[in-house]
């Protein structure tokens, strides 16, 4: 649970406004703002799915970047002879792109 600093607004990092600020390093993190008033919250750490890939056309990127960007690339390689673990992280890259991408339209609605 996240509580606003300026409104005091409790929130889940559902309910809030996330958005991914790029770092300079490459990859990117997570902002979460109050759904209310916009304010700062906090920065949130990487979650699965934010694990990169280590081959292929897009080493070195995040598979939650790759899901949001080429997700049939994912696709095709969840059809490929690779390690159930990889598979199981790639899946949930996908869908927490998905969930993000509901969730920002949801926000776009308001
Ligand atoms: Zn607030």
């Amino acid at each position: 649970m996240l509580t606003c600093p300026k409104c005091n607004k409790k929130q889940s990092e559902t309910e809030a406004v996330v958005t991914r600020k790029p770092l300079f390093a490459g990859g990117y993190h997570m902002v979460a703002r109050c759904h209310l008033c916009n304010a700062f919250i906090k920065n949130l750490p990487h979650s699965e799915g934010s694990d990169k890939l280590y081959f292929g056309k897009y080493k070195g990127k995040f598979m939650c970047e790759v899901a949001d960007t080429d997700k049939r690339y994912l696709e095709w390689l969840l059809s490929q002879d690779i390690k159930e673990t990889l598979k199981a992280k790639i899946r949930d890259a996908i869908a927490k792109s998905e969930a993000k991408n509901k969730q920002e339209k949801i926000n776009l609605n308001v």
